[in-house]
């Protein structure tokens, strides 16, 4: 079990912090561009695997990286209901973007996990469970709803009687380093809906990029002893408390920057089994499964089993399902969610209604991926709300 340092809600040089509660004592460091490079070379030294943010086919992924080069710099980004579009800016700064599609989950709940082989050996067969590789890794670029995600993850993976071992062996691996938000695309609503945008627990290293007037920064600050030892060897100077007040300005202006929630009674509303809005979103649903694809809390999966054509040997692997398939709901006499009402409403009152009676939490963090990458722009905050309304109101 990690041990998350009490950190957050703290002061500066026995003054309370601008924007913050007060609370335990926060050390908080400077990296100049010089030391980001320093950084990532010591990540390398210490983990099997660094993944970054990088720019690649017109989208910003999460991907290994070599050094601090590989990263965005001087990207952004523009994101709408249904597009994405990568732009230049010119500038030096290097997490000024929104989230892209990928998130912590492709990384700890893979698209595609070995389960087992199966061969025969002298006339009995023998079942070869697949070992999960105990790779470390360590994630520069988790934003608070991922963080929030991956919270909610290891509860379906790893909180019940029965766990997951390939995820628990993947998270066991994982080192985070979080970048808070600076640029929040406007279908992000992580404000209304989850943790978001500063980080404020479940990283080992958070940093804010500070486009400072003075130049570019980055201020550090840690979560666990772990975060603390990498940071500590750097041997970076402490943040002046300018630099502070500038972070707090930045975040301030940037909640204000948020233009979707999600309505307070999304919890109740989702559970309107009847509402004739379910055959309205129906009629421009394509059931492609993008949305459950590209959220980071979505785990459900299928079974993918292939026999060797010399019917020797078998082997089956893990893979993502979706609940928009007409399989996923095949039982004895078949699919019981034939129509694509039916198939939506699953998703949205199991991820925003019934995931609190399953989990305790509601399972959207508010990161927006599902509005920016569904292909004909269905909002979830605004079926949320037409639910909401009275049904002669959506006449
Ligand atoms: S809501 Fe959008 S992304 Fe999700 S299944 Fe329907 S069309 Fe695809
Ligand atoms: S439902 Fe949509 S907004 Fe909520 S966590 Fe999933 S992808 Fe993000």
């Amino acid at each position: 079990m990690r041990r998350w340092l009490e950190v957050e809600s703290g002061v500066v040089s026995g003054e309370p912090s601008i924007g913050q509660p007060g609370g335990q004592p926060i050390d908080w460091w400077v990296m100049r561009a010089g030391d980001l490079h320093r950084f990532i070379s010591l990540l390398k030294s210490e983990f099997d695997e660094v993944i970054g943010p990088v720019a690649v086919d017109g989208v910003i992924r999460l991907r290994p990286i070599e050094s601090a080069d590989d990263l965005p710099t001087g990207f952004t980004e523009q994101q709408e209901t249904g597009s994405y579009r990568l732009l230049e800016t010119g500038t030096s700064l290097r997490f000024s973007y929104g989230l892209g599609p990928d998130s912590l989950k492709s990384i700890v709940h893979p698209p595609r996990s070995p389960v087992w082989t199966m061969r025969r050996h002298d006339g009995t067969l023998i079942v070869d469970q697949a070992l999960h590789g105990t790779t470390t890794r360590a994630v520069i670029g988790a934003r608070a709803c991922d963080l929030r995600a991956l919270d909610i993850l290891e509860r379906t993976q790893t909180g019940g009687q029965h766990t997951d071992p390939a995820f628990a062996v993947h998270r066991q691996g994982l080192f985070l380093v979080a970048i808070d938000c600076s640029h929040p695309a406007p279908t992000c609503f992580c404000d209304t809906g989850g943790d978001g945008p500063v980080a404020d627990h479940g990283y080992d290293i958070a940093i804010t990029e500070l486009d400072h007037p003075n130049g570019i920064v980055y201020l550090v600050r840690v979560g666990t002893d772990h975060g603390r030892s990498l940071i500590e060897s750097l041997h970076l100077a402490p943040a002046p408390r300018t630099f502070l007040e500038h972070r707090d300005h930045q975040h301030r202006s940037i909640s204000r920057e948020f233009i979707r929630e999600l309505p307070k009674d999304a919890a109740k509303v989702v559970r309107l089994a009847d509402h004739p809005h379910w055959n309205d979103v129906a009629e421009r649903c394509l059931t492609c499964g993008n949305c459950t694809a590209v959220c980071p809390t979505c785990f459900c999966t299928d079974m993918d089993d292939i026999v060797g054509l010399d019917g020797e040997t078998a082997t089956r692997t893990r893979v993502w399902d979706t609940c928009f398939s007409m399989e996923y709901s095949h039982l004895g006499p078949g699919p019981h969610r034939t129509s694509p009402a039916a198939r939506y409403r699953q998703w949205l009152s199991h991820k925003l209604g019934t995931w609190h009676d399953q989990f305790g939490e509601s399972g959207c963090v508010g990161c927006g991926r599902c509005i920016t990458w569904c292909p004909v722009g269905i909002d979830l905050t605004a079926e949320v709300e037409s639910l909401g309304r009275p049904v002669e109101a959506n006449a």
